[in-house]
């Protein structure tokens, strides 16, 4: 990873260090960070000649070589100084809320853009609608491209940033020319790895674009994780939210086995931001506060939420676990209490330490 010493390097700097790295067999690809852009070396980075050439130019400030599988989503990368910016708000600095239903209704449009207004009413960041939905029985509901429309119109009406999950690249092409903002990769195609790399591709030039990645339900090691992460990140944009979602086998009662608790860990390995998933964890709208203030107390940078204005009238997942407006806004009041007592809880641990 090479780290320049102006925040990016000049046309003429880039096509230096070009010529070098293509002498030794390898490829640039820029990263582009919040505080600086930095440049990986695609192919075999070992080559001490070339290291050391590129350490030679006077605009370089130095060369990080991270043993890591994730060198981007490594904690020590140089874009841990970078932060994530979305609907107004920047992670890791206050409580960042996506919330929506889970399926939009194609038939019936007015319950989403009523479930929209609510949403921004109760305080939330982004607005989360399933156009295309990834169901277990074929028989159900699938989605509609009808559905984006209805999204981004939502989306003009309250001005809101949308979040969508995109299944596969014709998925992804519709997304990113409707304008959607968060592009959301679900649990089933969390190791769908030509999904990822197209996803990468496709936001590698479009730093307004982020991406919410969920844990799969079969991703055992943490590391799995952070590498889907890395595949998407090494093609330029490094705006990703890791979104730990429950995993199977299920702790009995609940949809999956709520995994929330594996967002002190992810915060070791990597600088990403970890916005949980309480909805499709547990699966019931009654246990999804508790959840979701679990979430915080972990560390959590933010919640991914599943609410519907009316829940019994919604399709998908809404009727058994989207919660209403009122209980997310309740939801949304007390994690925000919650997230500055665990604020105050670390302050006074680490001035202990100190
Ligand atoms: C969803 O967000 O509606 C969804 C299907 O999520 P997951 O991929 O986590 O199951
Ligand atoms: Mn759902």
């Amino acid at each position: 990873m090479i780290l320049p010493k102006p925040n990016r390097l000049n046309p003429a700097q880039l096509a230096e260090v070009t010529a070098i790295v293509t002498e030794f067999g390898c490829k640039i690809q820029p990263i582009i960070g919040a505080a600086r852009t930095i440049y990986a070396i695609v192919g075999d980075e070992r080559d001490d000649l070339m290291i050391n050439r590129i350490e030679g130019l006077d605009y370089i400030d130095r060369i990080d070589r991270i043993q890591s599988p994730f060198k981007l989503m490594d904690r020590r990368s140089d874009l841990a100084n970078g932060r994530l910016k979305i609907g107004g708000i920047t992670l890791g600095e206050e409580l960042f809320v996506i919330a929506g239903q889970c399926t939009i209704d194609p038939k019936n449009p007015h319950y989403f853009y009523e479930t929209a207004a609510a949403m921004k009413e109760a305080g939330a960041h982004v607005l989360r609608g399933g156009v295309w939905k990834p169901r277990s029985n074929p028989y159900t509901f699938q989605g509609d491209n009808q559905s984006l429309e209805i999204l981004m119109e939502a989306s003009r009406r309250t001005g809101l940033p949308v979040d969508t999950e995109v299944m596969d690249e014709d998925h992804l092409k519709m997304a990113l020319e409707a304008g959607v903002d968060v592009l959301q990769i679900g649990a089933r195609n969390a190791l769908n790895y030509s999904l990822l790399r197209a996803v990468g591709r496709a936001i590698g030039n479009r730093p307004q674009t982020s991406v919410l990645l969920k844990r799969s339900v079969h991703m055992g090691p943490l590391n799995e994780f952070i590498s889907a992460a890395e595949y998407i990140a090494a093609f330029g944009n490094p705006n990703i939210m890791l979104c730990p979602r429950g995993t199977t086998p299920t702790l009995d009662g609940y949809r999956n086995h709520p995994d929330e608790s594996a967002t002190p860990l992810l915060k070791e390995k990597t600088w990403a931001a970890v916005v949980v998933d309480p909805s499709h964890s547990v699966g019931k709208a009654s246990y999804v506060p508790a959840a979701a203030l679990a979430a915080i107390a972990y560390g959590a940078d933010g919640l991914c939420i599943e609410s519907h204005i009316s829940p019994s009238h919604g399709i998908g997942d809404d009727p058994k676990q989207s919660i209403t407006p009122e209980v997310l806004a309740k939801t949304i009041t007390q994690a925000k209490q919650l997230w500055a007592i665990c604020r105050e809880a670390k302050r006074t641990a680490a001035a202990l330490v100190s």
